[in-house]
This record gives C-alpha cells, sequence and structure tokens, in this order.
C-alpha cells in the first residue's frame, strides 16, 4: 500500500474518531482564536500535521462559496519545517455548529506556501516545528466531550451515536485508539433528539449520501480513505477449517426503535460469541434492505446485523441474509412492535431470542471491514452466515416502510482483503 496513504489513513483515524481532543489556545486577539488539538499533532518523514480550529467573533465570508458564512473552522494542517512552509489539507466550516462547507486534498496535492508573517498558520507552524510532537504550553483547554466544535465534536460521531443504543455501526468510533469503550452500553433514555442537533446529520441519499459521508465531518474521513471498508461483494474466497460460532443466543429482545437509518432490537445481556478464543458480547440487531453485502454479486432483500463488542470495545458483526420466501415468525412478532417513526425506543411485549434469526446451518464467510455507516470505523470482525433466512414479501415491505428509503450503502472495494470460509 502507498506510504502516504498509509500515513492519511493514520492520521485521519487518530484525529477522525479515536481520542478525547484536548485544545490548546495558541493565539487570541480580536477578531478570532486559535485552537490546536494537541492530541492531532503527528510527524511523518519531513511533514508534521495538526488539527486546528479558528473561532470567529462575527461571521467570516466564505470566499470559495459567495454567500456562505462561517464562525468556525477546524482544518488540518501540513507543516514542513525544514522550508518552513505550510499547506491546508482539510478545512470544514461552520456557522453555529452547523457545517455549511468543506473541502479537502492530500497532503501530496497541497499546495504549500510560506504563511504571512504572524497569520493563523504561522502561529500554528512556529508552535509546531518548535514544540515536537509533545506540544506544552500555551494555555490548555480542559479536555472535555465539549470542547470540541458540537458539530465537529469527536464524540459525536453519528446521528444514531446520539440514539439510546448504539447502532451496530457506530460504537466503533472510538474503538480504535482509546480507552473509551467503544459500545455505549447508555441505558435507554431520552434527550436523543436534543443530541442529534449536533451531530453531523448523514442519509443514504443526496447530498449527504453514502459518497459524501467524508465531506460531511472530519470525523467521518475514514469512510472515503479507509482501505477496509464494508460492505463487501464477497467473490474469491480461501477455504480454510473455520471454528463454528460459539456462542449463546438465548437472552429476549427487550426493545425496540426506529433510529431513522434503521430499525434496531436491543436484547437482555447475556447473548455472546467466542471468536478468536475472546468473549464478545452481543448488543443490538438492526436491519438492512436490501442487503449489504452481496455474495457472488448477489444482493438479498434484507440482511440483518449482529453487532458483539469485546471488553476493549472490538466489533464483531455477525450478518444473516433473507430471501423472499415463507415469513419469519421471530420478525413476525418484533414487525408488529416495530415503530413506523423514528423515535425512542419501546419496550417490546413480544419473546424473541437471537437464535430464532440465525440460520441452523451455521456455515459462514469471515472477514474484515468496517461499520457501514458513519464514521465507517475499520477492525471489525464480519461473520457472514452463507445460508439465509427467509422473510415473507410483506415482511420485507414493513420494513421498508418503516425506514421510508432504502439504507445500504454500496460495496466497497477489497484492496487485497482475504475472504475465507
Ligand atoms: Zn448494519
Amino acid at each position: 500500500m502507498n506510504k502516504s496513504i498509509l500515513f492519511l489513513l493514520f492520521l485521519f483515524t487518530i484525529s477522525g474518531n479515536s481520542y478525547a481532543t484536548t485544545w490548546l489556545k495558541l493565539s487570541e486577539n480580536g477578531t478570532s482564536k486559535l485552537m490546536l488539538d494537541k492530541q492531532s499533532v503527528l510527524q511523518q518523514d519531513l511533514l508534521k500535521k495538526a488539527w486546528v480550529k479558528i473561532e470567529y467573533k462575527t461571521p467570516q465570508e466564505n470566499l470559495e462559496s459567495l454567500g456562505k458564512q462561517y464562525n468556525l473552522s477546524k482544518l488540518l494542517w501540513f507543516f514542513d519545517c525544514n522550508s518552513q512552509k505550510s499547506a491546508t489539507s482539510q478545512v470544514f466550516q461552520y456557522l453555529d455548529n452547523e457545517l455549511v462547507y468543506s473541502a479537502g486534498v492530500d497532503s501530496k496535492n497541497a499546495e504549500f506556501i510560506e504563511p504571512v508573517p504572524e497569520s493563523d498558520m504561522d502561529i500554528a507552524m512556529r508552535h509546531i516545528c518548535l514544540s515536537g510532537n509533545a506540544v506544552a504550553t500555551a494555555t490548555e483547554v480542559k479536555p472535555t466531550k465539549t470542547s470540541t466544535p458540537p458539530a465537529a465534536s469527536k464524540e459525536a460521531t453519528s446521528k444514531a451515536e446520539a440514539k439510546p443504543e448504539p447502532s451496530p455501526e457506530k460504537p466503533a468510533a472510538p474503538v480504535a485508539k482509546t480507552g473509551t469503550p467503544a459500545v455505549k452500553t447508555t441505558p435507554v433514555k431520552s434527550g436523543a433528539a436534543k443530541d442529534n442537533a449536533q451531530k453531523p446529520h448523514w442519509a443514504y441519499e443526496g447530498k449527504e449520501g453514502p459518497e459524501n459521508w467524508a465531506k460531511l465531518s472530519p470525523e467521518f474521513a475514514t469512510c472515503e480513505i479507509g482501505r477496509n471498508q464494508s460492505p463487501i461483494n464477497i467473490e474469491d474466497t480461501m477455504h480454510t477449517t473455520l471454528k463454528p460460532v460459539r456462542g449463546i443466543q438465548k437472552f429476549p429482545a427487550k426493545e425496540i426503535f426506529n433510529n431513522g437509518h434503521t430499525v434496531q432490537v436491543n436484547f437482555k445481556e447475556g447473548n455472546m460469541l467466542v471468536l478468536d478464543s475472546a468473549p464478545y458480547q452481543m448488543k443490538e440487531v438492526h436491519f438492512h434492505a436490501p442487503s449489504e453485502n452481496k455474495i457472488h454479486n448477489k444482493s438479498f432483500p434484507l440482511e440483518a446485523h449482529f453487532v458483539h463488542a469485546d471488553s476493549k470495545g472490538n466489533l464483531t458483526v455477525i450478518a444473516v441474509m433473507f430471501k423472499e420466501g415463507k415469513a419469519n415468525p421471530a420478525l413476525a412478532k418484533l414487525w408488529l412492535e416495530m415503530p413506523k417513526k423514528e423515535g425512542e425506543p419501546v419496550a417490546l411485549k413480544t419473546r424473541v431470542i437471537p437464535s430464532e434469526l440465525i440460520p441452523e446451518n451455521r456455515a459462514y464467510y469471515r472477514f474484515s471491514g468496517s461499520l457501514t455507516t458513519p464514521p465507517c470505523s475499520e477492525g471489525v470482525r464480519w461473520i457472514l452466515m452463507k445460508t439465509p433466512m427467509t422473510a415473507s414479501k410483506e415482511q420485507i415491505e414493513t420494513f421498508e416502510q418503516a425506514i421510508h428509503h432504502t439504507n445500504n450503502r454500496p460495496v466497497q472495494a477489497l484492496n487485497g482483503r482475504l475472504v475465507v470460509e
């Protein structure tokens, strides 16, 4: 893999979603305040890079996009300390914490210039180039979850994350390098709507659709530059002797909710699987229609994702395909209580256990991938059951109507990954 891509990948992983930000005030004057994200400072070969944010006291005009104003910029800057030149790689502009503009180029294509003396870039470059990676001095701003501008907050990953239970793919945000548990097993609570106002919004179509996820927020960068993204089309596979998936799937579902992106069912604690000798607790199940993964280019009308996490927040997703056929008894029970509109979780009256939604034949494909929703964090183990379950046409349509749109991310490049079976 190209070194610079690896580097960028690393940068974005780091700066994107895997640590608590620590903002350091570098300068402040009558018009603006320049802050450096200390944790984002990294060096690779001759370049250093860092995320900064500039808070403006009055709205500024965006020169590229006339009429658009902003009062907060978040920028990824590269510094060539030898030649004393700097370049902007990523720009995110916010007006009252709402993202209004974004643009970016990788460091190789970025234009390095000598910063205007005493400009923000100049101040940042001098600080970074003089202080090395362990940045000190200046006024350290308390590293709280709210220290980032809400719209750009590292913790505020996806809309779904605001929801009571982590939706499948997003818990991974913090997975990577922090000690933060990837899956926030926050008890169900209200306030989701309030939180959502501060989360980057994403969708399955239009300007906020999958092609543009990375442009919506810095912490979604992995969606574009990641090299191990999900879903995938399973084509060539390597035959090995995969161990049977061992687990416990007998504890019932406790609540169901529609988060606008999917319908999610949360289960009581106790369900788990053992993979590579490590235990993973089952967190929830949610659905995609049509399927996200494909098998030999074949798409299925419905796919369920059973999201599991280990104690460090590493994720394993068991994926089960549904083909059209006989009505599925477990879905029949769940769909009766499925909220038709986005909203808070509702307690389930019916009893459904996970094994009712997993085929008896447990032969599977295994591969490495990512969350299929922003922030598209990688390092997710995927177990895709080869045998589909069935769901009736009506059951598939009932789900589609509850979501009001398709909710499958397109398949992503394998980039050399192996699928084993
Ligand atoms: Zn999913």
